[in-house]
């Protein structure tokens, strides 16, 4: 079996870990298994390396902002191999460049094209533990990228698909994929299994478990993947195709309290004026969700939307400086002690009900919804931050989530 193990910082934060996960690939190798790890930086490095950047340069450029980060994961590579040389088990760590891993040229947020396998499938064969950076890309002009935070677990997928590895596990410092935030809710379940579209949701509305591209890459190359803890040897969340097996009415419930919420209103009712204001956002970068446009009262219209926090300036920035010319709205305001309280399930697009019982629960506990979206097969309204955990709890009682 050929293994892709992809370790987080936490995981690999200090020595007594590293050990800890260079005997757990041990273990697979001597099992006669071909084994790739993909390591993030050690604990909080990237955050330290940032750091260090902004000290000298707020305004450093992207391209030297990669060029440091990527050090992050070279220095825990460059251990780990150590380690397991070590443990008596031959081992070479590859960065980037090295393995040959093409990504597009956006500094800070690259997308991986093309990973050339030649070189790890070599290592493979003369049996060595091949240990791999993650996070990092190379630009057709040969200069580091980085793929994003969280980057990580893209590279292991990507690694998976290319080497058609039979397994993909990620490990983390939590046991898997749980029904919600432990840490919000105490009772919530760890899943035994997930879809990748409910993953993808529960990703986007800052579950925070794995990477969203990482699991947009499995779903597209087919690739399984399980979340598990680093520390244990428990089994996990398994991340896969939605086959026969029984779709829940609702898997989870999220919280995402990264959220700032915009109402621009008096807007005129004519053909044009909801493509001016996304395209102004668009254009500096802005990402919405959530959008919602009011029916015609007295002539006009209000269209809100949510940005995430540290958006929400920069947004009416844009929206202030647009307002009175070319989008010509009465009022623009922004609520920032807002939060996202979502259901997700994959059962949800056969059976009727969810959305109500949703309602229901945060009206007996008294949260008010400022605003909902859906999807088919998610339920999410905005409510008052300071309620998001309470609204949290409610939600999951009501759906017998929990253990
Ligand atoms: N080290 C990078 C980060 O902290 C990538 C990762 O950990 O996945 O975002
Ligand atoms: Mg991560």
């Amino acid at each position: 079996m050929l293994v892709v193990k992809k370790f987080g910082g936490t995981s690999v934060a200090n020595k007594e870990r590293i050990f800890n996960v260079a005997k757990r690939c041990v273990e697979d190798y001597k099992n006669g298994n071909q084994v790739v790890v993909v390591l993030s930086a050690m604990g909080k490095q990237t955050d330290v390396l940032l750091d260090m950047a902004r000290d000298i340069n707020p305004k450093a450029s992207k391209r030297e902002l990669d060029m440091l980060l990527t050090t992050g994961e070279q220095t825990s590579v460059a251990l780990m191999s150590m380690a397991l040389d070590s443990l008596g088990v031959p081992a070479v760590s590859l960065n980037a460049f090295q393995v040959a891993m093409h990504t597009t040229s956006d500094n800070g947020n690259a997308r991986l094209k093309k990973i050339d396998a030649k070189r790890i499938k070599f290592e493979l064969d003369n049996r060595r533990i091949v240990v791999i950076t993650g996070f990092q890309g190379v630009n057709r002009y040969g200069d580091y990228t980085t793929l994003g935070r969280g980057g990580s677990d893209t590279t292991a997928v990507a690694l998976a698909a290319a080497l058609h590895a039979d397994a993909c596990e990620i490990f983390t410092d939590v046991d898997g994929v749980f029904t919600a935030d432990p840490r919000i809710v105490p009772c919530a379940r760890k899943l035994n299994v997930i879809s990748y579209d409910e993953m993808l949701e529960l990703a986007s509305l800052g579950a925070g478990v794995l990477h969203n591209r990482s699991v947009e890459m499995a779903k597209k190359y087919g690739v399984q993947l399980v979340v598990r803890s680093s520390l244990n040897t428990s089994e996990g969340t398994v991340v896969k195709e939605e086959s026969n097996m029984e779709k829940m009415l609702v898997s989870g419930v999220a919280t995402d309290k990264n959220v700032a919420q915009f109402s621009v209103e008096g807007l005129e009712n004519k053909p044009g004026v909801a493509f001016k204001l996304f395209h102004h956002l668009a254009n500096h970068n802005v990402n919405v969700d959530m959008i919602l446009q009011s029916v015609e009262h007295g002539g006009t219209q209000d269209i809100s939307f949510t940005v995430t926090k540290e958006m929400a300036d920069e947004a009416l920035d844009v929206l202030e400086r647009h307002g009175k010319t070319s989008l010509k709205c009465e009022k623009i305001a922004v609520a920032k002690d807002v939060a996202k309280v979502s259901v997700v399930g994959a059962g949800m697009v056969s059976n009727p009900g969810v959305a109500a019982k949703m309602f229901e629960a945060l009206y007996d506990a008294g949260i008010n919804i400022r605003q909902i979206s859906t999807s088919e097969i998610r339920v999410s309204v905005l409510i008052d931050e300071k309620y998001a955990d309470p609204a949290a709890q409610a939600v999951h009682d009501a759906f017998s989530l929990e253990d």
